[in-house]
């Protein structure tokens, strides 16, 4: 009965999520902070009177005219919320697939833009950034767009696995240059950079901004959204399945945004741990450290996966890039935890 299954499917194996189970979780980029007490009261009291034998609404307009107040989101925008960013990668590649339609992305990045590539029948083409930095190289990047004309591109700012914004200086070119095709700014990490191209969206049709909650304190809610050209996403939203937006999502989204203040604190305080850790790691001579604008770290070791192993066993989980790609060899990634993870791990890498 597994003939059925495409063999490009029976090839692949699952997304790993490593078990976390009674460990310090620095592997995510989760915000370590929970709700605080002072407002789980108020949380619960909203959630109350959910109607759970009722659909969800389905365009979500409360959340979206939370979102609208609180993101920042130019006002004659279009806005597409999704079950997590992921599912807007997917809705995006569904949308655009089709013989000889190619997504682009930069390299190492995050490894879902190759992976919804493959499941939705696009060609996948990854531009290398370059070793030293993780730096975009404007010439490889213009001379792929113009050669290969990819239907979607992304671009994420700050990166993902390698912590660093590209240099804004020269990146309107890439999206004048993939016109008509779409130009991705994956703003997963915008509260801990201080950096969006959201006000490109004024002079760029084919450019989308794509943001989530998951990384500033509600990864288990599972909300993305997805910000730009009215007539585009117009076009985006019939690519989405109604209602996939929960209510237990919609109502507890709705109230954490109405309450920012605090995620702004909790981000204040991880940019901050963020910057003990760097001074921290930059104290240790076989640790390499490079710039961050997100709340995590890439680490370069001389034995990245013997110091992970050591790590684990010290009751300390992190990611493990070696092997993931070329030039992440010998490379961790450590999410910014509380003060006192983050001194647990200080502590055990002064040891190794
Ligand atoms: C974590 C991450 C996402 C996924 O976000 P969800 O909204 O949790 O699906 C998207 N893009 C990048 C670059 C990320 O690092």
């Amino acid at each position: 009965m597994l003939d059925v299954i495409r063999s490009d499917i029976r090839q692949l194996t699952a997304y790993q999520v490593p078990d976390a189970r009674g460990l310090i979780k620095l592997d995510a980029m989760e915000n370590p902070y929970s709700l605080p007490a002072a407002l789980r009261a108020g949380w619960l009291a909203a959630l109350e009177h959910t109607e759970l034998n009722r659909y969800p609404d389905p365009q979500a307009r409360t959340l979206c005219e939370v979102l609208r107040q609180t993101m920042a989101i130019p006002e004659h925008c279009g806005l597409l919320l999704g079950n997590g960013s992921d599912e807007l990668i997917q809705i995006l590649a569904l949308a655009v697939t089709g013989a000889n339609q190619r997504l682009l992305a930069f390299e190492p990045g995050f490894v879902m833009y190759r992976l919804i590539a493959q499941l939705t029948g696009l060609e996948y083409i990854g531009v290398t950034l370059t070793a030293d930095a993780f730096a975009l190289d404007l010439d490889r990047a213009l001379e792929a767009i113009t050669r290969q004309h990819p239907a979607l591109t992304f671009i994420a700012y700050p990166n993902n696995p390698t912590g660093n914004l590209f240099d804004p200086q020269g990146i309107e070119k890439i999206i004048e240059a993939a016109a008509p095709g779409l130009v991705v700014f994956d703003e997963a990490y915008a509260p801990f950079a201080n950096a969006s191209f959201m006000p490109y969206l004024e002079t760029a049709p084919n450019l989308l901004i794509l943001r989530t909650v998951s990384k500033m304190g509600l990864a288990g809610l599972r909300l993305g959204y997805l910000v730009g050209a009215a007539e585009c996403i117009d076009e985006l939203n019939k690519v989405r399945l109604p209602y996939n937006i929960n209510v237990l999502t919609q109502h507890s989204a709705t109230f954490a945004l109405r309450h920012q203040a605090i995620f702004n604190q909790q981000t204040e305080q991880i940019c901050s741990e963020r910057q003990r850790l760097i001074a921290a790691f930059n104290a240790i001579a076989h640790i390499h450290c490079y710039p961050s604008a997100a709340n995590f770290l890439l680490l370069r070791l001389s034995n990245a996966p013997a110091v992970f192993d050591h790590l684990k066993q010290q009751g300390i989980l992190v990611k493990n890039l070696h092997g993931s790609h070329p030039l992440l060899n010998n490379c961790l990634r450590i999410t910014v935890g509380t003060p006192e993870d983050n001194t647990a791990l200080i502590n055990v890498l002064f040891q190794c």
